[in-house]
């Protein structure tokens, strides 16, 4: 990965519980937009970045997400069983702002709320690119424009901007839940079941697919899930 310039990286103040050298790696590897902080090093498959640190107690090298390392480095250890949530939506982004202790269940709470719940037959707003594969196309945007010079963190926000409605067609074809109504959490409980994952063979967000996205009336969705769920 070519290297973020000076720059174009977060304030140098180092979070209060991080590792300075960690710190400083992981900042070379952050482009500051006027919105998000996007990790520009390598990316897994699932569209998040990969980290490699030291982990203390077993001396072992471990690959971290670089949202869950920021989110520690300002709060200390994420307790078992926690996700980092992202309030803007986007797996690369490590501002601190952005960034939310929760559980998975409201990681679907999210989803359902941004039209992104998938499942067969139905995509809504969900980026027809993949996960994975629309975080490759915002990094490498990003790096992209570094290279020409832009460093006006609007600018840069710009590219992202443009960068995730690529894959995201539907955008403005259709809502699931009509504008002011209650977020269906119990139905979002459904999904993600008693152990606060989505059922076997059902992601939230994640394949690529070319489908037309169809629209379900928030009243079959509840259907749905309930059939799915048991309940
Ligand atoms: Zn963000």
């Amino acid at each position: 990965m070519p290297t973020v310039p000076e720059v174009v990286r977060p304030p140098v103040d180092i979070p209060p519980r991080a590792d300075l050298g960690e710190w400083a790696r992981i900042r070379s590897k952050i482009v500051v937009t006027d919105r998000d902080w996007i990790y520009c090093g390598a990316l897994s498959d699932d569209g998040y970045g990969r980290f490699w640190v030291r982990e203390a107690a077993s001396g072992d090298d471990v690959v971290v997400r670089p949202s869950r390392w920021m989110w520690g480095a300002h709060h200390g250890p994420i307790p078992p069983g926690f996700v980092v949530r992202h309030e803007c939506d986007l797996s690369l982004c490590c501002r601190p702002n952005c960034l939310r202790l929760g559980e998975q269940v409201d990681n679907v709470d999210d989803a359902w709320h941004r039209d992104r719940l998938t499942y067969p037959g139905r995509v809504g707003k969900a980026d027809r690119r993949g996960a994975g594969g629309a975080a490759r196309v915002i990094r490498d945007a990003l790096l992209e424009a570094i290279s020409e010079g832009v460093q006006e963190p609007a600018a840069l926000g710009a590219v992202v901007t443009a960068a995730r409605a690529a894959g995201d067609p539907y955008a403005n074809t259709g809502t699931l839940i009509p504008d002011g109504e209650m977020p269906p959490r119990v139905a979002a409980r459904a999904w993600a079941g008693r152990r606060g994952v989505p059922p076997a063979g059902r992601r939230l967000v994640s394949e690529p697919h070319d489908d037309q996205g169809e629209f379900f009336t928030p009243e079959q969705l509840m259907d749905w899930l309930a059939a799915q769920s048991g309940e």
